[in-house]
């Protein structure tokens, strides 16, 4: 029996993972996708504190050598079932796995628009991550829907490979932060269209236009829907707390209900999902688990 269990190799799970391989802790963590989580996928960081700018990637990599250099082993797998109701057992389609403890990191996946045409078109012109698929739209006509953070980061980022990018958003405000705001407000070749409602996404085999406000049609080759994420915690139901939105209530050491299970990250209610909270939550999580 190992002493913790982290489902979720993101950025709180890897720090639980150090934290705890450090204070001499036998560590399993399971990743169902990309090592290192949300943040590969992310352009430029500028605001993770005392470095200036990285990469998600270059920050991701750095965080996972770091937790297996203090033993975390890494298991690439995905969690299909729990019982948390004594020793912690968790269990991929062919094995189970035991711990004293359990930390929950598995963050929040993509939210999904729902509008004619996403499904259809889902990986022929509509995405979910604009670094990952924007350089197949190089020089481009391309839409980004949402007015969060990440819209703006994305968009931002898009205009430096597409030729056009609008961004529409269903307000009249940006929700996101205003430096970003203010980027994207001075980009030449950024559109914004405010109070804007996206009907459907039209193409015959790929994305070639997207319908907004009922009536209004705008030819795209591409699609990015970047409107918030969500949790998918219903496995955990049995154990812990979950608010309105399916987020993990916890305390402030990130203690579930159930004592010996935490969670840590952007699976978690709070205020500020940012690397830097995932962070401090799975420093947190990984030490507390480590007293049990
Ligand atoms: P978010 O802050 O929740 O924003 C989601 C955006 O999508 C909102 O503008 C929302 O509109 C819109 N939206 C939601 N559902 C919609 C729907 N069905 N149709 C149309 N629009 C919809 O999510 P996020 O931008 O992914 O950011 C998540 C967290 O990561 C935030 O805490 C953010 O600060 C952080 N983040 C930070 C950075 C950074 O560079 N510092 C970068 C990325 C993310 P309304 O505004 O009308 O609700």
């Amino acid at each position: 029996m190992k002493d913790i269990i982290i489902i979720g190799a993101g950025f709180a799970g890897l720090t639980a993972a150090l934290y705890a391989g450090r204070a001499g802790g036998e560590v399993l963590v399971f990743e169902k996708a990309m090592q290192g989580g949300q943040i590969v996928f992310a352009g430029e960081t500028e605001n993770y504190p005392a470095v200036p700018t990285a990469s998600g990637f270059e920050l991701a990599s750095a965080l996972y050598a770091q937790a297996v250099k203090f033993g975390a082993e890494i298991i690439s797998d995905e969690i299909i079932r729990c019982d948390f109701s004594d020793v912690k057992t968790v269990y991929t389609k062919d094995k189970s796995y035991t711990a004293k403890t359990v930390i929950i990191a598995n963050g929040a996946s993509h939210r999904h628009l729902n509008c004619d045409g996403e499904k259809e078109f889902a990986g022929k012109g509509v995405s979910y991550c604009a670094t990952c698929d924007g350089s197949f739209y190089k020089n481009k006509t391309v839409a980004i829907i949402g007015g969060g953070s990440s819209a703006l980061s994305e968009a931002l980022y898009l205009s430096n490979i597409c030729e056009t990018v609008h961004i529409f958003h269903r307000r009249e405000v940006f929700r996101g932060e205003k430096i970003l705001a203010d980027r994207v407000m001075s980009a030449k070749n950024i559109i914004i269209h405010y109070n804007s409602e996206i009907s459907k996404i039209a193409g015959s085999d790929k994305v070639e236009a997207i319908n907004f406000n009922e009536t209004e049609t705008l030819p795209v080759s591409a699609v990015f829907i970047s409107i918030g994420m969500q949790p998918k915690n219903e496995m955990f139901s049995g154990y812990v707390l979950l608010n309105e939105e399916g987020y993990i209530i916890t305390n402030e050491n990130c203690e579930t209900k159930t004592k010996g299970v935490f969670a840590a990250g952007d699976t978690r209610e709070k205020y500020l999902r940012q690397l830097v909270t995932a962070a401090a939550d799975g420093a947190i999580a990984g030490a507390k688990a480590m007293l049990i």
